[in-house]
């Protein structure tokens, strides 16, 4: 069974076969600074197991090795891939699936980055959608 998803607009969308041999939530400083984001789930592929079916990502550097793979229309960061260190693998953003309930995260990673009211963030105050207006 193939896990499916995509970026925001639509003009990638790719296909993952088989279980992710794991998926962890990155706290590295390329991470956030790539995604513009706090943190971001990886789940992690054989290289073949991974096809894009629909458009071309666009490949940016962001370390010697390291390639950050994303939309060049609408920006979502899609895969990660660095044949020095991680040889056959692609991470997937697991924020881009269409159903992203299907592989649960199973660890963070990269803390010594990590922003520090992150560590506390599941104790903030929580709302269905928005606070209150006053
Ligand atoms: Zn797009
Ligand atoms: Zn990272």
């Amino acid at each position: 069974m193939a896990t499916t998803g995509g970026c925001h607009c639509g003009a990638i969308r790719y296909e993952a076969e088989g279980q992710a041999l794991t998926h962890a939530l990155c706290h590295c400083t390329d991470c956030r600074r790539h995604a513009g984001a706090p943190m971001v789930g990886w789940t992690m592929y054989k290289l073949d197991a991974v096809k894009v079916r629909n458009g071309t990502p666009k490949v940016y550097a962001s370390s010697e090795h390291g390639r950050r793979h994303f939309c060049p229309n609408c920006g979502t960061g899609l895969f990660f891939t660095n044949e020095k260190v991680l040889p056959g693998i692609i991470d997937v953003q697991s924020a881009t699936y269409d159903n992203p309930d299907s592989v649960p995260a199973r660890a963070h990673i990269q803390v010594a980055d990590r922003i520090s009211w992150m560590e506390r963030a599941h104790e903030l105050p929580v709302f269905e959608r928005y606070p209150p207006q006053q």
